[in-house]
C-alpha cells in the first residue's frame, strides 16, 4: 500500500520543535515513556480482554521488549498490548488532544527563555511530554502497530519535521513497536549510546523500575 503524507498540527510541531533541537540535558526519560506508554497499552489489552471475551486477541505472554541494534544503530520498544487502529494513529500521535500541553508549551518556553533549565526538566517530569519525547534521541522514528482484534496493521514514520507518514501493513503482530534510528553519540550533550545493553539497563532500573509488566532487552548479534 503506498504511504500517505500528513502534517502536524501547529501545536505538536511546537512540542516537536522543542525535542528535536532539545533544550534539555536529561534525554534520557525518553525511555520512561515510551515504557509508560507500551505498559498502558498492556492494561488495557487486559482490561479490554475482560471486558469482551469475544476479543480476538493473544493476552497469554504479555510483555514489553526492548532491542537494541549496535550496527543498524536503532533501539525498538515493543509491546503485544491493545495497538492501535490507523485512525488511533492518525488521532492520537498526529495531534495533541491533550488539555495539558498547551499550558506545558507555555511554561517551557517560559523557562527556556530564562534560561531555567531545571525548570524545564521539572516541567517535563511534570506533564511528561510522551511519545514525542522519543525525538529527542532520534532523528526517525517509526511505529508499528496493530489494533487487537483488527487483522491490519499501520505502519507511522516521521523525522520530527513537520509532516509523518501512514501506510497500512499486512502481517503486524498485536500490539505496537516503536523503533527509533538513533542521533549519533555525542556525551557531551548527553546523548549517550543507546544502544548499550548497559546504559538502558541502568535507565529501566532508574525509572521504569516500578513497571509490573516483564521488561526483556534482547540485543541484536551482528
Ligand atoms: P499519554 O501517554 O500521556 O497519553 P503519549 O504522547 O505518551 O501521551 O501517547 C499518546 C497516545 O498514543 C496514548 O495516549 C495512546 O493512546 C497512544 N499510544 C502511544 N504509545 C502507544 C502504545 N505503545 N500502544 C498503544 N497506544 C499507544
Ligand atoms: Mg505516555
Amino acid at each position: 500500500m503506498t504511504a500517505e503524507t500528513f502534517e502536524f498540527q501547529v501545536e505538536a510541531r511546537r512540542l516537536l520543535q522543542m525535542m528535536v533541537h532539545s533544550i534539555y540535558s536529561n534525554k534520557d526519560v525518553f525511555l520512561r515513556e515510551l515504557i509508560s506508554n507500551a505498559s498502558d497499552a498492556l492494561d488495557k489489552l487486559r482490561i479490554e480482554a475482560l471486558r469482551d471475551d469475544t476479543l480476538d486477541a493473544d493476552v497469554s505472554d504479555l510483555h514489553i521488549d526492548i532491542e537494541t541494534d549496535k550496527d543498524a544503530r536503532t533501539l525498538t520498544v515493543r509491546d503485544n498490548g491493545i495497538g492501535m487502529s490507523r485512525d488511533d494513529v492518525v488521532g492520537l500521535i498526529g495531534t495533541i488532544a491533550k488539555s495539558g500541553t498547551a499550558e506545558f508549551l507555555q511554561k517551557l518556553t517560559e523557562a527556556r527563555e530564562a534560561g531555567n533549565t531545571a525548570a524545564a526538566e521539572g516541567l517535563i517530569g511534570q506533564f511528561g511530554v510522551g511519545f514525542y519525547s522519543a525525538f529527542m534521541v532520534a532523528d526517525e522514528v517509526t511505529l508499528l502497530t496493530r489494533r487487537a482484534g483488527e487483522t491490519t496493521g499501520t505502519r507511522w514514520s516521521s523525522t520530527g519535521e513537520g509532516t509523518y507518514t501512514v501506510e497500512t501493513v499486512d502481517d503486524v503482530p498485536q500490539g505496537t513497536a516503536v523503533t527509533l534510528r538513533l542521533k549519533p553519540v555525542d556525551n557531551d550533550n548527553r546523548l549517550f549510546d543507546y544502544t548499550s545493553p548497559w546504559k538502558i539497563k541502568e535507565i529501566v532500573k532508574r525509572y521504569s523500575d516500578f513497571i509490573t509488566w516483564p521488561i526483556r532487552l534482547i540485543t541484536a548479534s551482528g
